[in-house]
């Protein structure tokens, strides 16, 4: 729903300053799936708003379940019929969060990522991120009812710094009270390293938690995996990390993909400490490691032994270290597994 468009044409159309905030109190806190279902306003007004915009401006085409009940996968159309996928994830009993994607595609094109592979199509809307939020709310509501939405990863299809305004816009959807009130310590926004996204976001949304996808932490190993990385280096990450930590006081959250035979070593898991602690105290980051999901890419998974050695190498390091379930592998909603098809 484009909040902004609704509210210059209620203006325009001369209705009641409070009727914006009927229509989304019903949409983003009750749950109501069409205008139809705002009883509280008049039934022209309803009429008007059905022919005029849409509660929700992504549509479903395939809804994917996995065994395990722990992850569905959406793959939506959208108005100019572009795909996107979106995740909602099972991590603790009762308590979901969900995967949401800022671009159709993506332009960074990290060699082991599946949305980068066919580049950018386009930026998603404010509107079609916030959306992801509201079709699954409702879905939760109609097949577990009683279980709710606990957070809201931006992990999914494409880079939100290089959407910057549509990720910024759509938090604050998020988080406004107002609108829909989630905690903004409830999100989490992953950035592959977007030197001065990372800058802005420590200035707009300093409680809303930040990761960085890091991988490598030589420059030449890290260009091959994230081409991005030439354009901003680890010195340049670095630097804008230290100074997100000195402003905000917030932990880093660091992804660590882990390619079998590629960054996996002890000795990696020794310079990722040894790179942290030059850029903040131990303190103040947690490591997640995601094992490698397979994509059509040629990269093995690191197997169950190295990912525990190298999480047991770190926490002696004294640097905190979680390491990421893998769900939905076998809808292909894992990370890193979504390419909008
Ligand atoms: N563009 C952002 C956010 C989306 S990707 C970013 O890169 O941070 C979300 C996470 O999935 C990133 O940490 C990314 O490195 C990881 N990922 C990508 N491909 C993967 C794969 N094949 N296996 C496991 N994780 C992968
Ligand atoms: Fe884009 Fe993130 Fe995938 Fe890299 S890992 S191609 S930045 S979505």
């Amino acid at each position: 729903m484009d909040i902004k468009k609704i509210a210059a044409w209620l203006e325009e159309t001369g209705q009641p300053k409070f009727r914006l905030r009927q229509i989304t109190d019903a949409v983003y806190k009750r749950g109501a799936a069409s205008f139809e279902e705002i009883t509280a306003l008049p039934e022209p007004l309803r009429n008007a708003l059905k022919e005029k915009f849409r509660v929700l401006s992504i549509e479903p085409e395939t809804i994917l379940e996995s065994r395990t009940g722990n992850a569905v996968k959406g793959l939506f159309r959208l108005k100019d019929k572009h795909k996107m996928e979106s995740v909602l994830l099972n991590l603790f009993p009762g308590k979901w969060s969900v995967c949401v994607s800022t671009q159709v595609g993506c332009p960074v094109q990290c060699v082991f990522c599946a949305t980068g592979r066919r580049g950018l199509q386009r930026n998603l809307s404010p509107d079609e991120i916030v959306s992801q939020y509201v079709f699954w709310a409702n879905y939760l509501k109609i097949y577990r009812p009683g279980e709710k939405i606990g957070g809201l990863v931006y992990m999914g299809m494409g880079e939100p710094f290089l959407n910057y305004e549509s990720t910024a816009e759509s938090l604050r959807t998020l988080t406004d009270p107002g609108f829909i009130g989630l905690g903004d310590r409830h999100i989490s926004v992953s950035t592959v390293g977007h030197v001065p996204g990372i800058r802005r976001f420590a200035k707009d949304f300093p409680q809303i938690n930040l990761a960085v996808s890091l991988h490598a932490v030589e420059d030449e190993l890290r260009s091959r995996l994230v081409p991005l990385n030439d354009k901003y280096p680890l010195a340049q990450i670095s630097k804008a990390l230290q100074d997100y930590i000195y402003a905000t006081k917030r932990k880093v959250f660091i992804e660590y993909v882990m390619l079998g035979g590629v960054n996996d070593s002890q000795s990696a898991a020794r310079r990722l400490s040894e790179w942290l602690r030059g850029v903040a105290a131990p303190k103040s980051f947690t490591v997640n490691l995601i094992p490698y999901n397979s994509t059509a890419h040629d990269f093995k998974s690191p197997g169950k032994e190295r990912v525990e050695a190298f999480s047991s190498l770190l926490l002696t390091l004294n640097i905190s270290c979680t390491v990421r379930k893998s769900l939905g592998a076998d809808i292909i909603g894992a990370c890193g597994q979504l390419a909008g098809k």
